[in-house]
């Protein structure tokens, strides 16, 4: 066997080991819910989900249901090493409104996924007075978050429009 074609099966191997690799510490940071789903586009035909409570709206990919669980799937299509801070938020928009829908069921966690990597994020009561503490905010207008864009299309898919005197879409 010639140098180069030793060489390239090195090569292939190397790289079927490093797939090997990465498909498994995707795998492990995060557990994809199991169960039956019960939101997501083709089956909702896009319905928005609402907390009455709190003026919330949110569409998650994803609401799958197990046993007495209740969890919420949001993919996105970028990539990250870690959960970022507005992506979190809106997990915990979807948390508020899933207990709102679903007050006999728990929602333990959330899966976020990017491209490359997922990651649960965990319903604590610290995210939702985040979330409802930056909704007091816009629906104040305390000379706090002011609109920082002219897209009608942002405020239609954000979870804050209910409330928001800023919102595009009213
Ligand atoms: S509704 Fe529009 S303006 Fe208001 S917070 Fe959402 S994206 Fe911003």
């Amino acid at each position: 066997m010639s140098i180069l074609i030793l060489l390239l099966l090195i090569l292939i191997f190397a790289f079927v080991a490093w797939m090997v690799y990465r498909s498994f510490k995707t795998s492990v940071r995060y557990s994809i819910p199991k169960g039956t789903q019960i939101y997501g586009d083709l089956i909702s035909e896009g319905k928005v989900l609402r907390s009455s409570r709190y003026a919330l709206t949110g569409k998650p990919d994803k609401v799958v249901m197990s046993g007495r669980q209740v969890i919420p799937y949001e993919y996105k299509t970028t990539d990250s090493d870690r959960p970022r801070e507005g992506h979190m938020l809106q997990m915990g928009v979807y948390f508020i409104i899933l207990e709102e829908m679903y007050p006999d069921k728990i929602i333990p966690y959330g899966v976020l996924r990017y491209r490359e990597q997922a990651f649960r994020i965990d319903n604590t009561p610290r995210i939702k007075s985040a979330v409802l503490e930056i909704a007091k905010q816009i629906r104040g207008n305390y000379g706090v978050p002011v609109r920082n864009h002219t897209n009608s299309g942002k405020c239609y898919k954000c979870s804050f429009k209910e409330g928001c005197v800023q919102s595009l879409i009213r």
